[in-house]
């Protein structure tokens, strides 16, 4: 799936390349339900295995779908991709289908809230999960036990943006041979491709960086091809035939989407596939916007603190700069006063204080009374989550503008 061109040519012409309807430059929108075959006996071969590829029911894709799984895996350059409802669909899809009772997860402190809770419906089914501070491949390490399946962190965290030691947790799963699962969302492949360090599925939200514009929910599997499926003790016996790359992704897919049916529609797919068209002018547009915000705010005398990967006091501000093309459109900061947070955000003029992330508009929510209020006070101590901190999704507003608002909203 990879070419020697460059990342936009490769998504705006991949429709071509894969066979487009009348001549039409985007794949069409396919909306029937069914698909029919001239001979029975051309039914009975895809019930029976001997057909392959063919459309049979949307639950389980569509030709507009397929256009976009093909687009991402050349994002990713993985060897598949199989698309969902939403982001959480797609991470649901992973746990339930290639994770049984009494197996082990071990994944980052700091994940997605809906994902943590995700975590918790886990342990209830009987999968034991470690959640560690994945910032050091040493507490990943210390946490692998025989029964450990995978191991899961995001690239870029948010809240806090804290970045997982990627290099040394890759090579830790390869030596102990466990899935390392990567939630790419935040960085999309533009900025980043976890499967070159060793990531073997990668997992988005297409709700966010890809579809970009805040009009189409998604979400998305993409095997990298670094995994080995052969030894992994879940694949049931059904799909253990053919090339050994598949297994884990066709899985995924008959488990995730015939059985559990978060199936993503050709209108949104559709949608996340214009949208990724721009998504390396967009990411390059916000992570230039985003530093320059990130850089105001530091020196401003009303900011305790920034988190923006991009600047040199960030943690792990050296791994950014050596792993990632950009350092992204997400960043927090802390208020001095806490009591005036919320007053804060009402005199944002520009900014919609609204949750999601990754939209074109410029996103402003206090983190402490929305996304982690449910936590409570003590888990918010821990994960470091101060009262006063706000969350920007910076959009594609001119910074001047953007920058002219928080200088008034500061005071
Ligand atoms: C939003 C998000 C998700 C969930 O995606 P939905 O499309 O909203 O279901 C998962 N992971 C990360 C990092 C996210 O930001």
């Amino acid at each position: 799936m990879t070419s020697n061109r460059g990342f936009t040519t490769d998504i705006v012409h991949s429709d071509r390349a894969f066979g487009s309807d009348d001549g039409s430059v985007h794949k069409a929108v396919h909306t029937a339900t069914q698909y029919g075959f001239e001979k029975v006996e051309d039914l009975i071969g895809v019930f029976q295995g001997t057909k392959k590829g063919a459309y049979v029911y949307s639950r389980q894709g569509t030709p507009t779908t397929a256009a976009l799984e093909a687009k991402l895996t050349a994002m990713e350059s993985g060897v598949g991709t199989v698309c969902f409802a939403t982001g959480m669909a797609a991470i649901s899809a992973i746990f339930l289908t290639l994770l049984r009772a009494g197996d082990h997860l071990v994944a980052s402190r700091a994940v997605f809230g809906n994902t943590n809770s995700l975590f918790g419906s886990l342990e209830d089914l009987g999968v034991g999960v470690t959640r560690v501070d994945a910032t050091e491949a040493e507490n990943v390490a210390a946490a692998i036990t025989p029964k450990t399946r995978m191991v899961f962190v995001e690239t870029l965290a948010n809240p806090g943006t804290q970045i997982a030691d990627l290099e040394a947790i890759g090579q830790l799963c390869k030596v102990r041979g466990v899935l390392f699962v990567v939630d790419n969302t935040i960085l999309s492949p533009y900025l980043f491709r976890p499967g070159g360090i060793g990531a073997g599925l990668v997992v988005h939200s297409l709700t966010k960086s890809i579809c970009g514009h805040g009009n189409a929910l998604g979400g998305a599997v993409i095997d990298t091809g670094a995994f080995d499926w052969t030894d992994y003790p879940n694949i049931n016996a059904a799909y253990r035939k053919g090339d050994v790359r598949q297994w884990g992704l066709t899985q995924v897919r008959k488990k995730g989407l015939r059985d559990m049916g978060a199936t993503l529609s050709s209108q949104h797919a559709h949608a996340i596939a214009v949208g990724a068209e721009t998504l390396a002018l967009r990411m390059s547009y916000t992570s230039a916007s985003a530093l320059e915000i990130a850089r105001y705010l530091e020196a401003h005398p009303a900011i305790a603190k920034v988190y923006y990967p991009g600047l040199p006091s960030h943690p792990q501000h050296a791994q950014a700069s050596k792993l990632f093309r950009a350092a992204g459109w997400l960043l927090s900061f802390e208020l001095k006063n806490p009591g005036d947070c919320l007053a804060f955000h009402d005199r944002l003029q520009l900014a919609v204080k609204a949750t999601g992330l990754g939209d074109t508009r410029t996103l402003v929510i206090p983190v402490a009374h929305t996304i982690f209020w449910e936590a409570g006070p003590a888990v918010r101590a821990e994960m470091g989550i101060a009262d006063g901190m706000v969350r920007l999704s910076v959009g594609l507003e001119e910074v001047s503008d953007l920058i002219a608002d928080l200088r008034q909203a500061l005071g």
